[in-house]
């Protein structure tokens, strides 16, 4: 072959133009991309009292303050533990989901997929259903084509600046977020940050659309390792369907399967594939063709579900005439049974930690340079950065006090008082002296283990952490 006739390994995209579908798994898609959205756009501006000094904001990423406000939950940077749990149980969530109905996170709630969707209603609702937007796609440009395009891109750049905007509510106090960014006055950060997820967003889901997951998203190719032959997926039944035509009357149409060969499951495709080809990495099981087949099946009068959810472990059997398995006898196996134990598991844990934690931390840490030092009297004395964490809403005294050997006395730098005032939310960092006096046991041994107390004077709450006091033996 000479070069001349090398087939080019280029072909460019043929945009996919998804016609108006009705049914089941459309309205639940709605309904999913209604609540989804609403959660992203709104939670922000939920508001939380939590007393003075802290951010009336439920949902809050106090970056400055390194704090995460969850409604009455609050997260500190020692507890990143939770979001960790978290993260595991979204990955297990994840397993679970797709080994039991596999990519029905992709169809219904990745945002990839409801921004799509969201971004297609529009288009849908300015340049008209499918045939029409393919009409206007090969007409030559002329002033409705321009003035189309530019309603389009309009909408979507707003649709894309309030997805931007949503986004950064999320890191500042949101009322006061909006008056800054409109008068000017947000710091340039929040404003590069929306014009990025506003490009972002009108380019993933009003443009690269279906490409974004058939060549960016790792996670089909992930899949595929998480499936088996129980998964529930989408299918089409071509032992029912096959052998597909159109003429229902004409001569010998009795040997024809019920598939009428319409078009209409590969016309509502958000993916533009035709599942009656059979599985493919392009599918995200959104169930629109099982809506649209499910009507033109309702129309000729045949039984629904040429194309439905199904196991494809049941194939054999359907094909030699059994009715299809109870869906429920997939979903419970081994397998996910296994992983709902360890998602709950971890979310027990998360919910016991959760509740168990301290409203009042402290951490020591000894000074041992120099390890002890002598005082004019003989006395022994030893330093200790000792931290203290209030977590509460209001301004607490904290006393430190000490158990172990009588001998050994304890006060703080700065203050004739045992006790510390922590402002609200705060840490504060305190320097203890413990001393012996001289000829006691702790000043002439090498070491002496006590511990550390810490009472919230306002509700008696204590904490401790053991430690060693060092005396002259050590030398
Ligand atoms: S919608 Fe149903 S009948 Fe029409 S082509 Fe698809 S599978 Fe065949
Ligand atoms: S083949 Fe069906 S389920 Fe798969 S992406 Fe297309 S419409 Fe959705």
């Amino acid at each position: 072959m000479s070069q001349s006739e090398t087939p080019s390994l280029y072909a460019s995209r043929v945009p996919v133009f998804p016609r108006r579908v009705d049914g089941f798994f459309r309205r639940m898609k709605w309904w999913i991309m209604i609540v989804t959205l609403g959660i992203y756009y709104l939670t922000p501006w939920i508001r939380w009292d939590r007393g003075p000094d802290l951010p009336n904001q439920a949902v809050l990423l106090d970056l400055a303050n390194r704090r995460f406000y969850f409604f009455w939950i609050e997260i500190w940077p020692h507890e990143f533990y939770f979001v960790a749990g978290l993260l595991v149980m979204a990955g297990l969530g994840l397993f679970l989901f797709t080994s039991a109905l596999g990519r029905v996170w992709c169809g219904y709630t990745c945002p990839q997929t409801v921004w799509t969707d969201l971004f297609i209603l529009t288009e849908r609702w300015i340049d008209g259903d499918r045939n029409a937007r393919v009409r206007l796609w090969k007409a030559p440009w002329s002033l409705k084509k321009a003035r189309l395009r530019l309603t389009k891109y309009v909408v979507w750049a707003l649709i894309g600046l309030a997805t931007g905007g949503a986004w950064v509510f999320y890191f500042a106090d949101a009322p006061t977020l909006l008056v800054d960014l409109v008068t000017g006055q947000a710091h340039p950060v929040a404003y590069t940050t929306m014009a990025i997820l506003t490009f972002t967003t009108v380019f993933m889901g009003g443009i690269a659309r279906e490409q974004v997951c058939i060549y960016a998203c790792p996670w089909p190719r992930i899949q595929a390792a998480m499936m088996d032959e129980d998964t529930i997926t989408i299918g089409y039944r071509d032992w029912r369907g096959e052998p597909r035509g159109k003429h229902r009357k004409a001569e010998g149409s009795d040997n024809l399967g019920d598939c009428i060969d319409c078009n209409a499951c590969v016309n509502v495709c958000p993916m533009g594939i035709d599942i009656r080809d059979g599985q493919q990495l392009e599918c995200i099981t959104c169930g629109l063709c099982i809506d649209a087949c499910d009507d033109v099946m309702a129309k000729i009068g045949k039984p629904r579900g040429l194309i439905d959810y199904f196991a494809l472990q049941d194939e054999a059997a359907e094909r030699a005439g059994a009715p299809p398995t109870q869906i429920w006898r997939h979903i419970f196996r081994p397998r996910t049974i296994v992983y709902t134990s360890l998602w709950s598991l971890v979310g027990v844990a998360l919910v016991v930690a959760l509740f168990v934690r301290p409203e009042l931390e402290l951490t020591v840490a000894a000074v041992r340079n120099p390890t002890y030092v002598t005082l004019s009297d003989g006395t022994v004395r030893n330093a200790y950065e000792v931290r203290l964490r209030n977590k509460h809403g209001d301004e607490r005294p904290f006393r430190i006090t000490l158990t172990g050997d009588p001998a050994l006395r304890v006060t703080l730098e700065g203050t004739p008082y045992e006790a510390v005032s922590v402002p609200a939310q705060e840490m504060v960092l305190q320097r203890v002296y413990v001393t012996a006096p001289p000829g006691s046991d702790p000043a002439e041994g090498a070491r002496t283990e006590f511990r550390f107390w810490v009472t919230d004077m306002t509700n008696g709450e204590r904490a401790h952490q053991d430690t060693h006091f060092v005396g002259r033996g050590e030398d």
